[in-house]
């Protein structure tokens, strides 16, 4: 057998625990497969050097970002292989530039294009364990790019293709994926499966237990993926295409915090209108969410937006400086609100769920200032203060928990 384990900061946060994953990864070595483990770096390292950078410069350049970032990942593939050693184990750590992990050009968010199998299986081959660095690739230029927070998983998903591995498992500080976030919502369930679709949409949605690229490639490619615990043995979550379960009404709630909303106010009510303000994000690469536009009167009207909250002064200069062609009066952000995303397959046939969730909203007297909604899912903005509390309330209605 060959396993791909990938093990997240949390699960590598002290010494002791470092050498913990070490002999967990040596159990399976002993017993003859052929072992592949993807780390994060250790503990809040990426947090740290990026506010690190922010402290020297108010706009890191983002090349150099990845350059200083992607050490984390070397440290911890470094220090496991000697933890290793210890244990008397051949083990090699590799970097993205090693393997050959080769990525798109776009630093902080690139995407893998190939990657090279041969010094891994080469190293396999030679019966070490192979340690490689989660969340980082190369360019076309030979130069470090990371896959955006929380890459480290589709890493180890992107290998588990790439050597046809026999199994992809993702360690973490929770025993699998969970109704919702189970450090906000304490009675959250332990979901025995998800598919990947579902899965897709609560990552994509603030679920941060997987890096929703992850989820996208392993759907692409079909590789199963087992989510459980580095500190425990319980039996983890199975994300896979098809799940032998009865068919749930809702699988998940999921908050994201990390968004603002921009409001553009005094727009003229005319064809081209949206056209001119979303092109122009679009050409800075800049992701818009949710849209609202307000129903025009005296020929004017107001568009509102969400947008991932690192992008917000980017994108509010961005209208500043097109004013005059845009045309509106004034643009405002807001940096309090959070994404609240009930999400399910079996919403697609029970009508009613947007009403349940809207009415437990409202008993809680949260107020809703954006609504989107899919085939499966619904996702609404609210104040971020209210946010932990309306994830257990709409827990609650939809009776999640055991
Ligand atoms: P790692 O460092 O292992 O990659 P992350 O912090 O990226 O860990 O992801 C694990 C965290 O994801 C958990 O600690 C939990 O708070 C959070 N989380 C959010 N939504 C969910 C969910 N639906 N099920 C389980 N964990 C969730
Ligand atoms: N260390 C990176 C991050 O903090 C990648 C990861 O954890 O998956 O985002
Ligand atoms: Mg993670």
């Amino acid at each position: 057998m060959l396993i791909v384990k990938k093990f997240g900061g949390s699960s590598l946060a002290t010494p002791a625990r470092i050498i913990a994953v070490a002999r967990r990864c040596v159990e399976d070595y002993r017993k003859g497969d052929d072992v592949v483990v993807v780390l994060s770096a250790i503990g809040k390292t990426t947090d740290e050097l990026i506010s690190l950078a922010r402290q020297v410069a108010d706009r890191p350049p983002k090349r150099e970002v990845d350059m200083l970032i992607s050490t984390g990942e070397q440290v911890a593939a470094a220090i496991m292989a000697i933890a290793m050693s210890a244990l008397d184990i051949r083990a090699v750590s590799l970097n993205a530039f090693q393997v050959g992990m080769k990525t798109t050009g776009s630093y902080g968010n690139a995407r893998f294009r190939r990657i090279d199998t041969d010094r891994i299986r080469h190293e396999l081959e030679d019966r070490k364990i192979v340690i490689v660095t989660g969340f980082q690739g190369i360019n076309k230029y030979d130069d470090v790019t990371t896959l955006g927070r929380g890459g480290s998983d589709t890493t180890a998903v992107a290998l588990a293709s790439a050597l046809q591995a026999d199994a992809c498992e993702i360690y973490t500080d929770v025993d699998g994926i969970y109704t919702a976030d189970p450090r906000i919502c304490p009675n959250a369930r332990k979901l025995p499966e998800i598919s990947y679709d579902e899965m897709l949409d609560l990552a994509s949605l603030g679920a941060a237990v997987l890096h929703n690229r992850a989820v996208e490639m392993a759907k692409k490619y079909n590789v199963t993926v087992v989510v459980r615990s580095s500190m425990n043995r319980n039996e983890g979550t199975v994300v896979r295409e098809v799940t032998g379960l009865e068919r749930m009404l809702i699988s998940g709630v999921a908050l994201d915090k990390n968004v603002d909303r921009i409001a553009v106010i005094g727009l003229r009510d005319e064809p081209g209108t949206a056209f001119r303000l979303f092109s122009l994000f679009a050409k800075a690469g800049i992701n818009i969410d949710l849209i609202l536009q307000s129903s025009g009167h005296d020929g004017m009207k107001d568009i509102a937006f969400t947008l991932a909250d690192g992008d917000a002064d980017e994108a509010l200069e961005l209208l500043e400086k097109n004013k005059a062609r845009l045309r509106f009066r004034t643009a405002e952000v807001q940096k309090d609100v959070a994404k609240l995303s009930v999400v399910g397959v079996g919403m697609m046939s029970n009508p009613g769920v947007a009403a349940k969730m809207f009415e437990a909203l409202y008993n809680e007297g949260i107020n809703i200032q954006m609504i989107s909604t899919s085939e499966i899912r619904i996702t609404v903005l609210v104040d971020e203060r209210e946010g932990e509390h309306a994830v257990r309330a709409v827990h609650d209605a939809f009776e999640l928990s055991e």
